[in-house]
C-alpha cells in the first residue's frame, strides 16, 4: 500500500532513501533546510571506500548493496564511473587491510615494495565507483521529481511535530540531528581539499593515515585531505591547503605543475555508528551520522529503510 512520506534532508542518505522508497510506489515529500550544491553531500570526494564503519557489522552489507548500486548506474547522465584506486600504507600501521573484507573475493591485487607509490611500503590496486557528486545530486532531484516527489525548502525544529502528516517520517539530517534529536553523539570532522586542473593522474590515489587522497573528477582533481574533528567552520585555511599539497606533490611526480583552480571543505556528520533505527512508539526512521561514508553505505542503508517503512 503507497505511504505519504516525508523524509528530512536532501543529502546522499535523504535521496538515497527516497528514491528506492518512491520506487516501491510511496508518496514522497523531500523537506530540507539546504539543496544540492550547498550541503556536505556535494564536498564529498565520493569515491567508494569503507571508512568510520569497519567497526560496525552491518557495515559490510550496507556497502557492499551500494558498490552494486553504483555498478548497475554508471553512465555519463548519472556522474558514475568504475576507477582504478591504488590503496597505499606504509609498514606496521595497524589496521590496514580490513577494508579487503568489504571487498568481493579475487578483486585487489597487492603491490610490494618497488610497486608501490613513492614513499610507501604497501599498496593494494582494485576497482571502485566513483560518485561525481555534481551530476549525480542533480541526476537523484530529477529521477525523484519524476516519480512526482515534493521538495520543500524549510528548517524543522521538531521531528515529532510532523508525524501525524505523513505515514513515516525519514530523519537523514546528518549533523542536524544534533538538534533536532538532541544527539550529541553526532560531531563535525571537516575535511579540507584542493582543486586542480582535471586530466591527471587518472586513478584514485588514497593513503587513509595522512589522510591524503587524490580524485579524478571531470572538473577538477580533488586533492584531499583533513580529518579535524568538532571544527564546525566550512571554510578553507592556507595552511591545511598547503599541507595536503605537499603531501600529493611528495607522491605524484609532475602533479605541482597542474593549476591550482579552487577549494572547500565539508564537515562530515561522524557519529560512532550510523543510526538507523526506528524511534521506538513513532513512527520516525533514522538514517544518520555517516561520518566519511556517506555515499559508500547510502544505498545499502536506503535498503534498510525501506524495510523499516514496510514493518510500520
Ligand atoms: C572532504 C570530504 C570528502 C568526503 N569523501 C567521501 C568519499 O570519498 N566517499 C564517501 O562515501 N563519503 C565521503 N565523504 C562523506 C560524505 O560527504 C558524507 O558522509 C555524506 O555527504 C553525508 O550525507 P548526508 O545526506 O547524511 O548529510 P548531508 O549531505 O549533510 O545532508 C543533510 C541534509 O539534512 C538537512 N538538514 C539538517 N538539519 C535540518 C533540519 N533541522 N531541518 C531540515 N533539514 C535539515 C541539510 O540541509 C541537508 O539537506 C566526504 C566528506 C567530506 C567533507
Amino acid at each position: 500500500m503507497s505511504k505519504k512520506i516525508a523524509v528530512i534532508g536532501a543529502g546522499i542518505s535523504g535521496m538515497s532513501s527516497a528514491l528506492l522508497l518512491a520506487e516501491q510506489g510511496h508518496e514522497l515529500h523531500i523537506i530540507a533546510k539546504g539543496f544540492s550544491p550547498d550541503i556536505t553531500s556535494n564536498r564529498a570526494a565520493a569515491f567508494w571506500f569503507p571508512y568510520h564503519v569497519r567497526n560496525d557489522k552491518r557495515g559490510i552489507g550496507w556497502c557492499r548493496k551500494s558498490f552494486a548500486f553504483y555498478v548497475a548506474n554508471c553512465g555519463e547522465a548519472t556522474g558514475i564511473s568504475m576507477k582504478k584506486i591504488i590503496k597505499a600504507a606504509k609498514a606496521n600501521t595497524g589496521d590496514e587491510d580490513s577494508w579487503l573484507d568489504f571487498m568481493q573475493p579475487n578483486t585487489v591485487k597487492i603491490m610490494y615494495n618497488s610497486e608501490a607509490p613513492k614513499g610507501y611500503d604497501i599498496a593494494y590496486e582494485t576497482h571502485v565507483p566513483l560518485v561525481e557528486t555534481q551530476i549525480f545530486l542533480p541526476w537523484l532531484y530529477k529521477q525523484l521529481e519524476g516519480k512526482k516527489a515534493s521538495f520543500k525548502k524549510q528548517e524543522l525544529l521538531d521531528l515529532h511535530s510532523i508525524t501525524t502528516e505523513y505515514d513515516a517520517v525519514i530523519n537523514c539530517s546528518a549533523l542536524g540531528a544534533r538538534v533536532l534529536c538532541n544527539d550529541h553523539s553526532v560531531i563535525p570532522v571537516r575535511g579540507q581539499v584542493v582543486l586542480l586542473e582535471p586530466g591527471f593522474p587518472n586513478h584514485i590515489f588514497l593513503d587513509n593515515q595522512t589522510p591524503s587522497y587524490i580524485v579524478p573528477r571531470k572538473d577538477a582533481t580533488i586533492v584531499g585531505g583533513t580529518y579535524e574533528e568538532n571544527v564546525y567552520d566550512e571554510k578553507t585555511e592556507k595552511e591545511g591547503l598547503d599541507d595536503i599539497l605537499r603531501r600529493a606533490y611528495s607522491v605524484f611526480e609532475g602533479l605541482d605543475k597542474r593549476k591550482i583552480i579552487g577549494n572547500w571543505a565539508g564537515l562530515r556528520p561522524y557519529r560512532p555508528q550510523v543510526r538507523l533505527e526506528r524511534e521506538a512508539d513513532t513512527n520516525i526512521i533514522h538514517n544518520y551520522g555517516h561520518g566519511g561514508s556517506g555515499y559508500t553505505l547510502a544505498f545499502g542503508c536506503a535498503e534498510d529503510v525501506v524495510k523499516l517503512v514496510e514493518e510500520l
